[in-house]
């Protein structure tokens, strides 16, 4: 993509109202833009990235053998009266239509979920059963405050699992807590499970999976040497503590951001819908619901959080909209080269425009492409298509030619 063609431009001040890293970078870079508070566009820079993490996201679920599908956001009145989500969610948005007709936004979908299953399953042969969605949520936040960490209009993954015993059930939770810990591995993050709130009272296992960074909301306690990890809200230690389970760490405490749970929901679903099918003996009998949540749109703020310099973000590979930012300075002609690399399937953004060699090499720190490549006239005075390349976390460049730059860069 040619960055005179881009449909955005660079900011060079953040915007006054944004408090937090993720979303003035992402509004500077031209990667979002904010409507109101916890609701943004996300533009062509910003929607690439959220493509990349939910297609990591996507692969994974499908490896667990999760079956995509796409469910409604408006939802009737009566499916969340059946649940007692009506009256009870504080979060959940209700619409009025023209004629007084009450509706819900999607806040979750174990309301539409539950029902929609149950109709493809009979008997036990036709469990267990994993269906996710990749859709936006609305959810009548009181603090949205920090930039894409809380949404009002949020992306998210939630995957709904329908098994014939508990031991199946636990079978499938273990199996999708490690796809989780590989979707966060992927994207560059480290993940703490914690032993989730609802976990101590309701005696069903669930975990919050936690990213370290001053940016979140949650207070974690979290062991120095091994991987104890729990929320503040219902911890029994203290800071400072000796950790319980390896006996060795020291406990401390940080900030963090929930970028994913997994929830035992038992029966709570089934049976207000009243959802069965017939076991090996001929019995009717209610199924075993997990939920399985990742915040996709969150998750790109918290790497932006995570990964950034003075300069600006310095996306991970694998998320990151372009691999290489390819920068013309001086009227140096790279036209040759951005074809050279597109041929060879590198995806590139070169900047093309007229600016400075200042402007542009501003612009790259800032947008944060992973390899930075550079053609100018003295480049290219010295023969056999030479040009720069450099890490964008790293500070050293190296000339080299084309050729050769092409297979660092793979
Ligand atoms: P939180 O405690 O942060 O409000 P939650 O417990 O309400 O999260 P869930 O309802 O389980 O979260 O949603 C699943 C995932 O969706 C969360 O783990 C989080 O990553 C993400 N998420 C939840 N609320 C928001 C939001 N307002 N904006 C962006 N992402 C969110
Ligand atoms: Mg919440």
């Amino acid at each position: 993509m040619r960055q005179s063609q881009l449909f955005t431009k660079i900011e060079r001040n953040a915007p006054k109202d944004e408090a937090t890293v993720n979303a003035q970078l992402l509004a500077r870079g031209g990667f979002v833009s904010k409507l109101m508070a916890g609701v943004y566009s996300y533009l062509p820079l910003g929607l690439r990235v959220l493509n990349n993490i939910e297609n990591i996201v996507r692969e994974e679920m499908d490896a667990v053998g999760g079956q995509e599908i796409s469910m409604p956001i408006i939802h009737p009145k009566s499916i969340w009266m059946t649940t007692g989500g009506w009256d009870k969610i504080d979060v959940l948005f209700k619409v009025k239509s023209r004629t007084e007709k009450d509706y819900a936004l999607g806040q979750s979908e174990e309301e539409v979920v539950t029902p929609l299953v149950m109709k493809y399953v009979n008997t036990y042969r036709d469990l267990p059963k994993a269906v996710y969605q990749i859709n936006w949520k609305f959810r009548d936040e009181l603090r949205s405050k920090s930039g894409l960490l809380r949404g009002v209009e949020f992306l998210m993954k939630d995957m709904y699992s329908f098994h014939e015993t508990q031991e199946d059930f636990e079978r499938y939770f273990a199996e999708v807590k490690k796809a989780y810990f590989r979707i966060y591995e992927r994207l560059g993050l480290t993940a703490k499970a914690t032993e989730a709130s609802g976990g101590s009272f309701t005696q069903k296992i669930s975990y919050e999976f936690m990213v370290l960074t001053d940016a979140g909301e949650d207070d974690i306690l979290y062991c120095d040497a091994c991987e104890f990890c729990v929320n503040v809200e219902i911890a029994k230690e203290k800071e400072g503590d000796k950790c319980t389970r390896c006996g060795k760490g020291t406990l401390a405490k940080a900030k963090a951001s929930e970028v994913g749970n997994v929830f035992d929901l038992g029966q709570k679903f089934v049976k207000d819908f009243d959802v069965t099918f017939t076991d090996k003996e001929g019995n009717k009998r209610h199924p075993i619901m997990g939920c399985y949540g990742i915040g996709i749109s969150r998750l790109m703020g918290v790497i932006v959080e995570k990964y950034h310099d003075e300069g600006g973000i310095v996306w991970p590979g694998a998320v990151a909209p372009f691999a290489v930012h390819l920068l013309s300075l001086n009227g140096a002609d790279g036209e040759k080269i951005y074809e050279t690399l597109q041929n060879a399937g590198v995806k590139v953004l070169y900047d093309d425009r007229e600016a400075t060699p200042g402007e542009k090499f501003a612009s790259a720190d800032l947008i944060g492409i992973p390899w930075r490549m550079v053609v100018s006239p003295k480049l290219l005075a010295e023969g056999g298509n030479k040009v720069e390349i450099k890490r964008r976390s790293e500070k050293d460049s190296q000339t080299v030619g084309l050729e050769e730059a092409l297979k660092i860069i793979k």
